[in-house]
């Protein structure tokens, strides 16, 4: 496998100024895949300068030319899908059936989406007073910084460049540190496409260094950002400077709401995926699930069932669906977590360790774990980031709406009925960006993805990503000529 490992600035791959590298690792087994050029500050203000010398030209191309660029992207990244998906199954530890049957397909669908968006993002008129004509244009921002985490690294590329592009802003992409291969991929097939120099920068380096100084540049006129609330609070700060932008998209602790009158099989199905799909390591995963009472003991014997049978293996294998979690460094966070339960008197239904398979002994395997645990406890109020649910019950729809709004978050949630007016009431009372009902974790580029509380604010996806990327300009021309009331002689 081949892998682009240098900086993508100005429309080139380049080495890093100060020739710093960053070693990136198979999270099966820890070995090394490659090595990737890590951009510093110095590398930073060439990808500022690319990006703000590509600026003019792109806002003043057609957007329906703008459009066509991300279209011709949509269509060369399903060309290069299985490579693609390899090169994401490889450095996060994805199983390839998802990197194949979701990250990549809703990369291109991403891009095509606001491909198709750019020249249907329409400004307005306002019904002024006679004699005068006011309309309102969006206008591009200009340098965007993005600065995006490790678990869905190629999916969240798309979700953060395709809009600014059709936006007519230039984009300077900072993967984590984990994690650079995929975008660097998306910056090759961006060169491939067409896109001008300098409208797309990807620049692989470590959050503390290359992240902190893109936050603060004066060039730069907003960062997007995903990923930790502790983070996303050190952006805030970063970005006074120049008072630049900013949209937050962090963590979550997904309430995953199982009432008494739901379908039981498909509510288990239904919750597994919420919480074990990508090793739990979603914003959005339904790591609470709030059982009600009565249906408690029916559902959790089938629910540690069906997670009991979870193929755990190496993500190249299509039949495995969990494999290693990103890094040995998160393995041991989601591990404490485990330890953290115990302490707090809660009970281990199932894994809470790592994978005794001594065929995996050297990835970061982590078991599908399931606790039950009180709605104060740590696990059910800190975001743990892997294959872990806590398991709550609950006697009726106040006590639970109160259990599912007690957290910092407001990021997603779920419920479970065929109750029509419960599951409309209860999603009207979740403080949550999102709510799904007897479905989970379903994500459109139509569909505003975001949150509220700590889970950040600002949305990816949909129109709300174009209001994201825009600044309204409202201009009022006199169209009488008539001399204004004021001052007349
Ligand atoms: P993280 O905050 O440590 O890192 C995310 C990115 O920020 C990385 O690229 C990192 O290099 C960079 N970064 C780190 N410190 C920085 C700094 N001081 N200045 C600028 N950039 C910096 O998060 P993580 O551990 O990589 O990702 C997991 C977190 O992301 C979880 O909390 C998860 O909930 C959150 N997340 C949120 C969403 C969402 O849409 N709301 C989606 C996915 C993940």
């Amino acid at each position: 496998m081949q892998f682009q490992t240098r900086l993508f600035i100005g429309g080139e791959f380049v080495d890093a100024v100060d020739r710093g590298r960053i070693e990136v690792l198979n999270p099966h087994d820890n070995s090394r895949l490659v090595e990737v050029a890590e951009a510093r500050a110095a590398d930073i203000d060439r990808a500022v300068a690319a990006a703000s010398k590509a600026f003019p030209a792109w806002r003043a191309t057609a957007s329906a030319d703008r459009g066509r660029l991300l279209l011709k992207l949509a269509d060369a990244i399903e060309a290069q899908a299985a490579e693609l998906a390899e090169i994401e199954t490889l450095d996060t530890g994805h199983p390839i059936r998802d990197t194949r049957g979701l990250d990549v397909p809703r990369t291109a669908a991403t891009f095509r989406y606001f491909g198709g968006m750019a020249d249907k993002f329409q400004g307005s008129v306002v019904p002024v007073e006679h004699g005068f004509l006011n309309y309102v244009t969006h206008e591009p921002l200009g340098v965007v910084g993005q600065i995006v985490p490790w678990n869905f690294p190629l999916m969240f590329t798309s979700w953060k460049m395709a809009p600014a592009l059709a936006a007519g802003n230039c984009a300077i992409l900072k993967p984590a540190e984990l994690t650079p291969l995929t975008s660097l991929k998306i910056a090759e097939i961006v060169r491939q496409v067409g896109f001008p120099r300098g409208v797309v920068n990807v620049v692989p380096g470590y959050g503390a260094i290359a992240g902190q100084y893109l936050a603060e540049h004066p060039q730069v006129a907003k960062i997007a950002f995903t990923g930790s609330t502790a983070t996303g609070r050190k952006i805030v700060q970063a970005s006074s400077g120049n008072l630049k932008r900013v949209q937050l998209e962090l963590g979550g602790k997904g309430a995953n709401i199982v009432f008494d009158d739901a379908n039981i099989p498909t509510a288990i199905a239904g919750s597994a995926f919420a919480v074990f799909h990508n090793q739990g390591q979603a914003c959005i995963a339904g790591s609470r699930l709030l059982l009600q009472e009565k249906i408690a003991d029916h559902f959790l014997e089938g629910f540690l069932k069906l997670a009991s049978s979870i193929r755990i293996g190496n993500p190249l294998d299509p039949a495995t669906e969990m494999g290693p979690l990103t890094s040995t460094m998160h393995r041991d966070r989601v591990l404490d977590y485990c330890r953290i339960a115990k302490e707090q008197g809660a009970a281990i239904l199932l894994g809470g360790k790592a994978s005794s398979d001594l065929t995996l002994a050297r990835g970061c395997y982590v078991m599908p774990t399931v606790v039950r645990a009180r709605p104060t406890d740590r696990v059910c109020q800190e975001e743990v980031f892997g294959p872990f649910v806590s398991v709550t019950t609950f006697k009726d729809e106040e006590e639970v709406i109160e259990i599912a709004n007690d957290t910092v978050y407001g990021l997603g949630g779920g419920l479970w009925t065929t109750n029509l007016q419960r599951a409309h009431r209860v999603a009207n009372r979740m403080i949550s960006g999102m709510v799904w009902v007897n479905c989970y974790k379903r994500a459109n580029p139509g569909s505003p993805f975001g949150g509220l509380r700590n889970s950040g604010y600002g949305r990816d996806m949909g129109f709300e990503a174009m209001h994201e990327y825009t600044t309204p300009k409202s201009v009022w021309v006199n169209v009488e000529a008539t001399i204004p009331p004021f001052y007349q002689r």
